[in-house]
C-alpha cells in the first residue's frame, strides 16, 4: 500500500515555487505519492512537475472534477464535447507528469444539481468515460470514479449504483475511487461498501478524509469499520489524505467544495498526523 497526499493541503496553485514546495513537503513528510489537481491543465507546467517528482521519487496521481461548462453528463452535446476535451487534457497532464491514475469527480460536474440525471444525460456520460478510459488504457493510466454525496453529483451516490454504472459502462479496466467524506454522507456503513466494490473487483482508489474535511480523528468518522473495511478488502493501491482549509485557497476548487472556514492553520502537522493515522490504523 502507498500514502498519498492531495497537494491543495500544500498550495493552492501550481506555479513553480508552489510546485517545488508541495513536492518537497510531501516527501519530508513521508508520504510516498502526491495527488496532483488538474484544474487547469492547460497552463500546468508538466515538465517542471515530473522533474520534481521524480527527483524526489515520489509518486503522482491526478484528480479533478468537472464543472458545468464541461460537465459531461449534459443533454447539450458541445458541454460534453468540451468536457472530453478537458478529460483528455487532464490524462495528458497524467501521462506526462508520471501519473498513474486519474479520478475525482470525471464522469459529471462536480455540483449541486438541481435536478436528477437524464437519461440522454446518463448515456452521454457513459459514452464519454468509455472513450477516456480506452486513452488511458493505451496511455497506461487507470481511471477511477470517484463516488460522491448527493450535494455534489447525481448519477451515483454509493458504491452499490457505482458499481451499477461501472456494468453500464463495460470498461473492466475502470475502477471506483472510493472517498471516506462520501461514504459518511451515504453508505450505510463504512466497511461494507469498501469490502464489495473490492469483491467486484474494481477499488481503484481511496480517498481518506474527515467528515468536516479537517484533521484525521477530529470529526465524526467511523474510521474503526473503515480502515477495517481497506485491510479486509485486500487493497493494495493508494490511500490518500484529502483535507481542505481556507488557509489554503484555489478560487474556484475551495469554492465548488465550499470551503468557508479555517479546519487547520499548518500544512505540515494535518499531513505529518494523517500520515501516522493512517498507518496507525492499517
Ligand atoms: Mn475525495
Amino acid at each position: 500500500m502507498k500514502f498519498g497526499i492531495h497537494s491543495m493541503v500544500w498550495v493552492g496553485d501550481w506555479s513553480p515555487k508552489s510546485a517545488t514546495y508541495a513536492v518537497e513537503k510531501t516527501k519530508e513528510a513521508g508520504f510516498d505519492v502526491i495527488e496532483l489537481s488538474a484544474i487547469e491543465p492547460k497552463s500546468f507546467d508538466i515538465e517542471l512537475t515530473r522533474k520534481l517528482v521524480e527527483a524526489n521519487d515520489l509518486g503522482v496521481t491526478v484528480s479533478l472534477g468537472l464543472d458545468s461548462s464541461t460537465d459531461i453528463s449534459s443533454d447539450d452535446p458541445q458541454v460534453v464535447a468540451a468536457g472530453k476535451e478537458r478529460l483528455m487534457d487532464a490524462l495528458r497532464l497524467t501521462r506526462d507528469t508520471g501519473g498513474t491514475v486519474m479520478c475525482g469527480v470525471i464522469y459529471s460536474a462536480l455540483k449541486k444539481f438541481a435536478h436528477p440525471p437524464t437519461e440522454l444525460g446518463r448515456q452521454h456520460s457513459i459514452e464519454t468515460v468509455r472513450e477516456v478510459a480506452d486513452a488511458a488504457k493505451e496511455a497506461g493510466v487507470e481511471v477511477a470514479l470517484e463516488v460522491c454525496n448527493h450535494y455534489e453529483a447525481n448519477l451515483f451516490n454509493t458504491a452499490k449504483t457505482g458499481l451499477e454504472y461501472l456494468v453500464e459502462l463495460d470498461r473492466p479496466e475502470v475502477g471506483l475511487h472510493l472517498d471516506s467524506y462520501h461514504m459518511n454522507i451515504e453508505e450505510q456503513d463504512m466497511f461494507s461498501p469498501i469490502v464489495e466494490t473490492a469483491s467486484a473487483g474494481k477499488l481503484g482508489y481511496i480517498h481518506v478524509g474527515e467528515s468536516n474535511r479537517g484533521p484525521l480523528g477530529l470529526g465524526t468518522i467511523d474510521w474503526d469499520a473503515f480502515f477495517a473495511g481497506v485491510t479486509a478488502s485486500g487493497y493494495d493501491g493508494i490511500v490518500t489524505f484529502e483535507s481542505f482549509s481556507t488557509a489554503v485557497v484555489h478560487p474556484s476548487f475551495s469554492d465548488s467544495l465550499g470551503i468557508w472556514r479555517k479546519t487547520w492553520t499548518d500544512s505540515y502537522a494535518i499531513a505529518s498526523g494523517a500520515l501516522g493515522f493512517m498507518k496507525n490504523s492499517l
